[in-house]
């Protein structure tokens, strides 16, 4: 989408953006290179109001993962405040990897073990494959992560990869369209580090 088209649907603080079903492959990554524009265009009082076949879009049915995309990106756009915003994306993409990796089994836990363990023959199962090579993580409670950490929840273990499963930011539309370079690196690489301390390193590397 054009700057110029983008800017002709602005009316009375509100752009609209109206996608059919099935929603085009093209369509949709025309739309992703638009999210830069639209959050210039949306600055201050300016709203998104995104919908398909001209309904709102509806995230308890909706089973498309690039209409959810579109339902969350509307509302990040709609966050005027910094770090309300960043705190909706942290907490929404860290729900997505949870659901992913939890809801689909992609370590394939087995008795307290997963692939990559079964794999390296670890002698003891700790529960979080960070844990192995730097000691047990001081945030690993009981058998599990007690904090939100999404540089831990983007990592894939060579076993992962192996099977062609790796989470990258540029594949996570709203990684990729709002946040910097230097913002990018902190999400991927701030391991072991709770959400708000993340979040503070994100305001500091606005633009
Ligand atoms: S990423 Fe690899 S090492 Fe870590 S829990 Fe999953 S399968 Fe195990
Ligand atoms: S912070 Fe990271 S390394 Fe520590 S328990 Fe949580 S997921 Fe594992």
């Amino acid at each position: 989408m054009k700057y110029r088209e983008l800017k002709k649907k602005k009316k009375e603080n509100i752009i609209v953006i109206n996608f059919e079903r099935p929603l085009q492959e093209d369509v949709y990554q025309d739309f992703l290179k638009s999210i830069r524009k639209l959050r210039f265009l949306c600055k201050k009082k300016v709203n998104l109001h995104i919908t398909i076949h001209h309904k709102d879009i509806d995230i308890t049915k909706e089973k498309d993962q690039r209409i959810l995309n579109l339902y969350h990106i509307e509302k990040a756009i709609n966050i005027k405040n910094k770090k309300d915003r960043y705190e909706y994306i942290y907490d929404t993409v860290c729900d997505y990897l949870d659901n992913c990796f939890q809801g689909k089994n992609l370590c394939e836990f087995k008795d307290n073990k997963c692939l990559g363990d079964r794999n390296k023959k670890f002698e003891k199962s700790c529960g979080c494959c960070h844990g192995k090579t730097r000691g047990t993580c001081k945030y690993l409670v009981n058998g599990s992560c007690s904090i939100k950490c999404m540089g831990c929840k983007l990592f894939t273990c060579p076993s992962l990869k192996k099977k062609g499963i790796k989470f990258r930011i540029k594949d996570i539309p709203l990684l990729n369209y709002f946040f910097n370079l230097r913002q990018k690196e902190v999400l991927a690489y701030t391991i072991f580090t709770p959400r708000d301390q993340v979040i503070e390193r994100l305001i500091k590397f606005r633009w």
